[in-house]
């Protein structure tokens, strides 16, 4: 088996590790960065949601590859960067589309820009060696055989703590009960395989001539939607999620083939509805994501599981500990939580990408610590980004200084905007309102 020693060692590509692998190299760490797939991307490339709803998030990251997407012909809409933020009213601002191409030219810009920046694409991890409370080493494995991984810090950027939960890290998964983290709003029983919605993603050209003759009384009813979110990209194609489908669950044997079929189909025929009915007669199709667009998974016990009572302290009290800021509101598909609570801006505590477990290792995905119910805000792309971007510093600090993961501070990695003092009123507002302030 082939050997290779660094420094940060991340499994996973997507929004946390691009995040985390930029952190570790501008800090200074030998970063190696390993996806299975070819190319950085993750969930944003795999089920075309490239797109940053309702803002860009409130890192230096995002900002620069909004910059870099800009600047490519196309490839990013014609708008200024926003920070975290909901309009002066509470509303949803606008969605920041950007192409998939663009994305990843501006992630693979971004890695070039380090030459102690090594992705590491073909790979799936396999295995972990552990010694006591420290990962020492992964394996990793392509058509050409395996891969032993020596770092000093390991971080888990899967999306689905697939190394954590290796490692035997406590973890959760589908909605929790109130009584777990004495959340009110939580509902009574929990339930291991409901989860945040799953959606299958498509792309039209309007203005086109589509060739379909379907009569639209032969189309299943659930495909016919009026309202549907669509995200218009730069060249006037429009991304189309049909929102309030599916559920799946990873611990139910054969489920995702079940509803991977389900989701492809409904949303097919959505769009065969839309054209046959009149509604969108000149929707030409572009294409299907290439995979189901799965919102959440595995979710770390950390050392602090952020619950909606953070959201609903804004965090104040814990802000030294603070990583990164949410922007979106609590987004659980199926629930009225986000028309009874909207966005509240609150802080990502830094703890939360701590396993109790272990000492080396940090998670920097939506697998991070978070009740099902907060997950439903923090799991989103810049988001992840900006949070990842503070594990990486902190893998980084770590890997050459000896210290642990635990004796870092905040404010040693964290670098993030807050929001307006308008979001912070309009918060506050809707706390009063609900008698939490
Ligand atoms: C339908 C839908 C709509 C969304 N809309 C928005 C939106 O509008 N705005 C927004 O900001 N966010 C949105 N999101 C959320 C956001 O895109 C994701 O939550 C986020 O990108 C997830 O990033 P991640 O780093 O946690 O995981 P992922 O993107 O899943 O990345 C994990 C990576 O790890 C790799 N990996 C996993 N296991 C292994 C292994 N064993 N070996 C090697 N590699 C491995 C995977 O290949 C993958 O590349 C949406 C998500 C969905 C599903």
């Amino acid at each position: 088996m082939d050997t290779i020693n660094c420094d940060v060692a991340i499994i996973g590509a997507g929004s946390g590790g691009i995040g985390a692998a930029i952190g570790a190299a501008e800090r200074d760490a030998n970063t190696l960065i390993i996806d299975r797939e070819r190319l950085p991307g993750g969930v944003v490339a795999s089920s075309w949601v490239h797109n940053w709803e309702p803002t860009c998030g409130n890192g230096p990251l995002t900002r620069r590859l909004w910059k870099r997407m800009r600047s490519m012909p196309l490839g990013a809409a014609d708008m200024e960067f926003t920070i975290s933020r909901t309009g002066q009213n509470g509303q949803r601002l606008p969605t920041m589309p950007f192409e998939l191409w663009a994305y990843r030219q501006a992630v693979l810009d971004e890695f070039a820009g380090f030459d102690n920046l090594h992705f590491m694409g073909g790979h799936t991890f396999i295995s972990v060696n552990t010694d006591k409370r420290r990962v020492k080493s992964v394996v990793v494995e392509n058509e050409a055989g395996m891969t032993e991984i020596h770092a000093k810090i390991f971080i888990d950027a899967s999306g689905a703590l697939n190394l954590a939960r290796k490692c035997g890290c406590a973890n959760m998964l589908g909605t929790d009960s109130c009584h777990d983290f004495n959340e009110s709003v939580a509902p009574e029983k929990a339930d291991r395989n409901q989860l945040n919605e799953v959606n299958w993603i498509y792309r039209v050209r309007p203005g086109g001539r589509p060739d379909i003759s379907v009569d639209p009384n032969s189309i299943p009813e659930n495909a016919h939607r009026s309202g549907i979110f669509q995200a218009v990209m730069p060249n006037g194609d429009i991304l189309v999620n049909i929102c309030g489908s599916g559920n799946y669950s990873p611990e139910i044997p054969g489920d995702y083939e079940r509803v991977a079929a389900e989701q492809y189909s409904l949303a097919l025929n959505t769009y065969y509805w839309r054209v046959a009915s009149g509604m969108n007669p000149d929707w030409e199709l572009v294409g299907m994501a290439p995979s189901l667009g799965i919102r959440e998974s595995y979710r770390l016990r950390a050392r602090y599981v952020m619950t909606v009572n953070d959201v609903f302290k804004f965090g104040k009290h814990y802000g030294k500990y603070f990583i990164g800021m949410t922007d979106h509101p609590l987004d659980v598909h199926g629930t009225d939580l986000e028309a009874r609570l909207g966005s509240i801006p609150y802080g990502i505590h830094y703890n939360s990408l701590l396993p109790v477990e272990f000492d080396n290792l940090l998670v920097a995905s939506r697998g991070i610590g978070a009740t099902h119910i907060v997950a439903g805000s923090c799991r989103l792309s810049r988001t992840l980004m900006t949070c990842g971007q503070a594990a990486g510093r902190a893998a980084a600090i770590c890997a050459l200084s000896g210290k642990l993961p635990e004796d870092i501070r905040a404010g040693e990695i964290a670098e993030f905007e807050t929001c307006p003092d308008f979001a912070i009123e309009n918060a506050n507002r809707k706390l009063t309102d609900m008698g939490l302030l």
